[in-house]
């Protein structure tokens, strides 16, 4: 597959409308229309289905070019992307031909998994459904919905009233009773339209994905590698953006009564090489974890819990050192490294949160177990 062929030409559009998309808080529709064109919706579903077929590491590819230039577009994408690896695990009967609409661009996916009560805690949602032979009673607030108003399908968390179950529907945007439940204005990723959104529908049975209660089991086994591994690659891809625009300046701007550049200053010449290093070892172990998700081994779990954790930490370093380095000039927002930076924030934060892996780290390589109580054999960390 010649993947350079199909993005290029939608990064040129992104790259066009990334600053105003930042800028006025707006969708990027332009770079989401080419996105939709090119294919890339169906990056990682099966060609049977009208996907490309292509797996992690071509993900890590895309999301990071993305990233470097539209971090909005980048992070609408990997909300689709997992959207639709939800769908195609567990593909709901009520909705035969959506796996092929999500491949074709003709439906963007998100995920409506944050709630106001169980906040950043996404495997535990309050938002109930209830059967009432007919179909099932949604009856669910969500705090962030990335594409809120924009998706053409929304993956639902709720709990199953009397049954204790999670449970994961695909919601149509037309579905009555769907709708954008407030305003959204980020300090980055502003592009993103993360509103809340409300729930209150009758949907038909055959839009749950699984079987009753199968939605914790798919939200952990199939959205969490896809989604820990493309917020790692976003947050990578923001960190390249942010050193290779500090080079950039610092190499560029001089100091004309010293005759020398930016760089030439030994402060400046170490700070960028930590930066560049930083770098390295994250991209590598991005490269690492996907390899993980394409042939599992006992330390994939590991992977997944800790890539996007590092790589997270690893953006907020890099970006506020790229901040530093590039003085007046990163400020004044010309540079953009200011947006890399403000960017690179979300990830640390969209659920699970780098906190919350580093302890769910901790807890499987000392064998305690993730939830409940069962303990478990310690999981080994190997390089
Ligand atoms: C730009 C953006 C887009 C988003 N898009 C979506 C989306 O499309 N769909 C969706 O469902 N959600 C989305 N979210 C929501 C996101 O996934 C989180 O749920 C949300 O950011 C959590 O915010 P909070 O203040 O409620 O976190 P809180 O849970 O209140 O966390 C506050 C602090 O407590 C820490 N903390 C919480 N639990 C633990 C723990 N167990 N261990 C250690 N520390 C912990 C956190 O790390 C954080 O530092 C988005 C968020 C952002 C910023």
């Amino acid at each position: 597959m010649i993947l350079n062929a199909i993005l290029d030409p939608v990064l040129a559009i992104a790259g066009d409308h990334a600053h105003d998309v930042d800028a006025d808080a707006r969708f990027p529709e332009e770079a989401v229309a080419a996105l939709r064109e090119s294919g890339l919706l169906g990056l990682t579903l099966p060609v049977d289905a009208g996907g490309l077929g292509a797996g992690p590491h071509e993900l890590v590819d895309v999301l990071g070019s993305l990233a470097g230039i539209c971090g909005s577009t980048a992070m609408i994408y990997l909300m689709h992307v997992s959207a639709a690896m939800a769908v195609v695990a567990a593909p709901p009967p009520g909705l035969p031909d959506l796996v092929a609409d999500m491949a074709g661009g003709r439906a963007l996916g998100s995920l409506a998994f944050s709630e106001a009560g169980s906040r950043s805690h996404f495997w535990a949602p309050v938002s109930q459904a209830r059967s009432n032979g007919a179909g099932v009673l949604l009856n669910a607030a969500k705090s962030w919905v990335t594409s809120a108003g924009h998706a053409d399908v929304y993956i639902a968390s709720t709990l199953t009233a009397d049954a204790d179950t999670v449970d994961l529907f695909a919601v149509p945007s037309g579905t009555p009773g769907v709708g954008v439940a407030g305003a959204w204005r980020g300090m980055g990723l502003r592009g993103n339209a993360s509103n809340p959104m409300s729930f209150d529908s009758e949907v038909p049975e055959g839009y749950r994905l699984g079987g009753v209660g199968a939605g914790l089991d798919l939200m952990l086994q199939t959205v969490l590698p896809w989604f820990n591994l493309g917020n790692a690659a976003v947050s990578v891809g923001l960190s390249r953006a942010a050193v290779n625009a500090a080079i950039r300046h610092t190499s560029a701007a001089r100091l004309e009564h010293l005759d020398e550049a930016l760089s030439a200053l030994p402060t400046i010449r170490a700070q960028l090489a930590r930066m560049s290093i930083e770098l390295a070892s994250t991209s590598a172990y991005l490269t690492q974890a996907a390899a993980r998700l394409v042939e599992p081994r006992d330390d994939t779990m590991l992977h997944v819990l800790g890539v996007k954790a590092a790589a997270n930490d690893a953006a907020l370093r890099i970006t506020d050192s790229a901040m530093r380095v590039c003085g007046g000039a990163a400020f004044s927002e010309h540079l953009q490294i200011d947006r890399f930076f403000r960017d690179s924030r979300a990830g640390h934060v969209m659920a699970p949160t780098a906190d919350a892996l580093y302890d769910f780290y901790g807890k499987a390589i000392t064998g305690q177990p993730l939830f409940g109580t069962q303990p478990s054999a310690p999981e080994q960390a190997t390089a």
